[in-house]
């Protein structure tokens, strides 16, 4: 398979091909890929190991979705760490450089942290406790929300509060947009998992590699 079956924008072609230097898709990608931007955008789970190439499934899913004249929050991605929202972003940015989609991190301890005006950015990448605060505050507007990422959701769920946060945040975007799709990345499946998806991804493609 290729990446130029998926129908993406001469600008993300540009960003696979010049910027990350990737020649064609990995296993989970060319499987995955289809699924996430094919009209009905239907849920997805999927057991990926770092190393799969989860990472630009998910990223090349939220840019593929973003339209770039809307200045609002259109895809949210969920992570367990700090680190790991930030190296997100790096890759999106960069995946992104060709395409003007906007991103910022929503982390504990940033400057956004502290200031009040509402975010603009058309990616939000961060971490359960952050996002929900920005949610609450209507510093994150959740009405445009096109796609919502749960990004290692094992390592995630295994903290109790991280999994009411995230329980919190599916629920605030529920209340205000009907028409969102979820991607949850995992490289275990445990029962917390498949309990935390049962109450939260509705009838979702699975991808278990
Ligand atoms: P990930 O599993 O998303 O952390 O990706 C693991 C590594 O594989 C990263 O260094 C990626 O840049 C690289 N990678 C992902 N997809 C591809 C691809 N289609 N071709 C070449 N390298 C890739």
């Amino acid at each position: 398979s290729r990446f130029e079956d998926l129908n993406l924008s001469p600008e993300l072609m540009k960003g696979l091909y010049v910027e990350m230097k990737f020649e064609k898709p990995s296993k989970i990608q060319a499987i995955s890929l289809p699924m996430i931007m094919t009209p009905p955008h239907k849920n997805l789970i999927a057991q990926a190991h770092n190393g799969s190439g989860k990472t630009t499934c998910f990223v090349l899913g939220m840019l593929s979705r973003v339209d770039v004249n809307i200045k609002q929050p259109q895809a949210l991605c969920i992570c367990p760490t700090r680190e790991l929202a930030n190296q997100n972003v790096e890759v999106l940015q960069k995946m992104g450089k060709f395409s003007g989609i906007t991103a910022e991190v929503g982390v504990p301890g940033t400057s956004r942290d502290v200031r009040k005006e509402p975010v603009t950015a058309q990616v939000v990448i961060g971490t359960p406790g952050t996002l929900k605060k920005w949610i609450s505050f209507k510093r994150l507007s959740l009405a445009h929300l096109k796609i919502l990422v749960f990004d290692e959701a094992d390592h995630m769920l295994a903290t109790d509060g991280f999994r009411d946060d995230s329980l919190k945040i599916m629920k605030d975007i529920k209340s205000v947009n009907q028409n969102f799709q979820v991607l949850l990345f995992s490289a275990t499946f445990n029962d917390v998992v498949k309990d935390f998806v049962t109450r939260t991804v509705k009838d979702p493609n699975q991808l278990f590699v």
